[in-house]
């Protein structure tokens, strides 16, 4: 292997940055050529290509978002664009890539080195923590801290008013950021997509929290969750229990940036650093991950067939232990 590629694509998350450091820092440590691809596949059909060396990507470790940004697009799925895409890349002397992103970005890797016999790692990178192979995804942990600073404050507004609060968090079709930190947040309850709450459980338990002197309460709902949104589930609730005064927060795309926390920095580093290493090893086609505390690879088809589900039965069971 002569020449890196390294991209970030799909949705943007918090350490995408320290993980691009680490890609590009480690190829040049072992005397291998590293270039940025802009724009994920898009800036691959356009030849968006920029030689980095390890000066490019100073000063960046704590930075939120991507210095390489990110896009979707359409045109790579079609197999003319795929091969357009891989005829680039051949073309710039590009001969092996590391993928940064989501479940999406992993496809279109993993179709592209299928395809064209590239090798190939990829990176999770995305705040919703929902792909297989890794615990945790770069940007989780930072999303997740996010949303635990917006509740306290919302929850010193609650306790001043009596109020119930629904505060709808990201995750797409996961509940990982919902859980964690509804958990870490203190909240009365958590509704996950994994899970079905219905309507009259959650009055149920709001009802005994209001007996038990309970004068403000917070309910954490998970975008994907099947209530139809914090919105939505707010008006069911208001229809038959109206103890408190009854408030809604969509913390949306602030979730989403920032400041990667210590926990994604060094996930980011020791994911890009792994990464490296590996392809120069003669791997290829892997999803690289962290689990339990060591880099690990998974073949990505298995990964991309695997479930994702990782809530973890503790944490389910201690939401309305610890809120009683
Ligand atoms: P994420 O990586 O965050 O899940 P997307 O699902 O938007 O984000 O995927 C990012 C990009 O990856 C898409 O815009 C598309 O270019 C490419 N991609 C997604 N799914 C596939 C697929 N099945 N085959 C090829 N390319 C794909």
């Amino acid at each position: 292997i002569k020449k890196i590629g390294v991209f970030t694509s799909g949705g943007d998350a918090p350490g995408m940055n320290a993980c691009i450091r680490a890609v590009v820092r480690t190829a040049v440590f072992y005397g291998v050529e590293v270039v940025g691809i802009r724009r994920g596949y898009q800036g691959m059909l356009e030849s968006d290509f920029w030689d980095m060396d390890a000066r490019s990507v100073g000063n960046i470790i704590h930075l939120g978002g991507t210095i390489l940004k990110t896009a979707r697009c359409t045109e790579f799925m079609t197999d003319e664009g795929t091969e357009k895409a891989y005829n680039n890349l051949k073309e710039y002397g590009i001969d092996a890539l590391v993928a940064i992103g989501g479940d999406g970005t992993a496809r279109g890797a993993e179709r592209l080195s299928n395809r064209f016999k590239i090798p190939t790692i990829c990176i999770p990178g995305t705040i919703d923590n929902d792909l297989y192979g890794s615990d945790f995804t770069l940007g989780y942990d930072t999303a997740t801290n996010t949303v635990i600073e917006a509740i306290d404050k919302i929850r010193d507004t609650a306790a001043s008013h009596n109020r119930l609060f629904f505060i709808e968090v990201m995750g797409r079709d996961s509940g990982c950021i919902a859980l964690r930190s509804g958990i870490a947040g203190g909240a009365e309850a958590v509704l996950l997509p994994e899970r079905a709450t219905g309507v009259d459980e959650l009055i149920s338990k709001l009802s005994v929290d209001a007996k038990n002197k309970k004068t403000s309460s917070i309910v954490i709902v998970a975008e994907g969750d099947k209530s139809g949104g914090a919105y939505q589930l707010a008006e069911h609730v208001k229809e038959k229990f109206n103890f408190y005064d009854i408030k809604v927060t969509i913390l949306g795309h602030l979730q989403r940036g920032g400041s990667p926390s210590s926990f994604d920095r060094v996930l980011a580093s020791r994911l890009g650093f792994a990464a490296v290493k590996e392809l120069l090893n003669g791997k290829t086609r892997q999803m690289i991950g962290l689990r339990g505390n060591s880099i690990v690879l998974t073949p990505l088809e298995e990964a991309l067939n695997a479930s994702h589900f990782k809530l973890e039965d503790d944490l389910m069971e201690m939401v309305s232990v610890l809120s009683i």
